[in-house]
């Protein structure tokens, strides 16, 4: 389960903590560097972990105990906060364009899950009562758009696509069909790529520039850690996307990337992927998994 390593090491230290009646600032510093080593094992950031267990210890040798709290349970609370402030505080919502239709610009490397997630957005927005159109703009793997395609076909969405024809164009077009029939979001799927190059960033700009979106949003792999992080700060740079989705959080990953990339980016997770299946999305919550965490 995701976040195993992590809970199990936070949970050892927070034990030492809760046995004390009073703690005094050397048990704090302690304990956060405790925290800190299990937030670096984990995969988080240098910095982010660094940045994280300094507020806390700020605010846990600064903060008046409250009279319901022992103080051991009074520096779990302030973990969980900053926890929750680290992942965004309050959760992220998509911008909906004022004449519809709203254009989702699905982005990402090659396996991130960005095709099963465009897949998996339109049915969520379907089952919110939208009328969604996939479009197929990986235009370099045949295969690709035929992939989107029987994703399309399961939830019942239908799929733009115009053959292997620059993508620029393929998009610019699906907005033009989206709003001649009805449809009030578009979701395009972008071509991925092993690794990102100037080629594949010039593309997304180009379609960026052209249709506009309401959302970039980068679709990186919770399984790949720190890797998936340098992602999302690149693809921030070159691009500037407007919120992350968090895939695979179904796997075993040790959580670096959930923690560590709205600090490295400034950018909110808005959705993680749980599953393979079209339903497995869930919106992002800053506070439920800094608990879940937690334990
Ligand atoms: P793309 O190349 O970025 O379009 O990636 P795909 O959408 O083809 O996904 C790559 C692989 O990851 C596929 O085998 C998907 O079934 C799988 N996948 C995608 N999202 C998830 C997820 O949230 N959890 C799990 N376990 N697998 C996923």
């Amino acid at each position: 389960m995701a976040f195993e390593g992590l809970s199990e090491r936070l949970e050892n230290s927070f034990k030492k903590l809760r046995a004390k009646g009073k703690l005094t600032e050397a048990d704090v510093k302690e304990a956060m560097r405790e925290v800190r080593l299990a937030l670096l094992e984990a995969d988080v950031n240098y910095k982010v972990a660094k940045e994280f267990t300094n507020k806390v210890t700020e605010r846990a040798i600064g903060d008046d105990v409250m009279e319901n709290l022992t103080p051991g349970q009074m520096v779990i609370k302030i973990v969980n906060e900053e926890l929750t402030e680290l992942m965004g505080g309050t959760e992220s919502r998509l911008s909906i364009a004022k004449h519809p239709p709203t254009v989702l610009m699905m982005c990402g490397l090659q396996g991130s899950g960005k095709t099963t997630h465009s897949g998996k957005l339109a049915l969520k927005l379907k089952k919110d009562g939208h009328r969604p159109l996939l479009v197929a703009c990986d235009v370099y793997r045949p295969a690709a758009i035929k992939q989107l395609q029987v994703v399309g076909s399961q939830i019942d969405v239908p799929v733009f696509e115009m053959g292997t024809i620059n993508p620029v164009n393929i998009a610019e077009e699906a907005v033009k069909h989206a709003k001649d029939h009805g449809y009030d979001y578009v979701i395009i799927d972008t071509a991925g790529r092993l690794h990102i190059d100037e080629a594949l960033m010039e593309e997304l700009q180009n379609i960026r520039s052209t249709v506009h979106p309401n959302e970039i949003l980068l679709v990186i792999d919770a399984m790949t850690g720190q890797d998936a992080v340098n992602v999302a700060k690149s693809f921030n740079e070159s691009l500037g996307i407007d919120g992350v989705i968090l895939t695979k959080l179904d796997g075993d990953t040790r959580g670096g990337a959930a923690l560590s990339v709205r600090a490295v980016t400034g950018k909110p997770i808005k959705f993680v992927g749980t599953g393979e299946k079209l339903e497995n999305l869930e919106v992002f919550h800053p506070a439920r998994m800094a608990s879940r965490i937690l334990g």
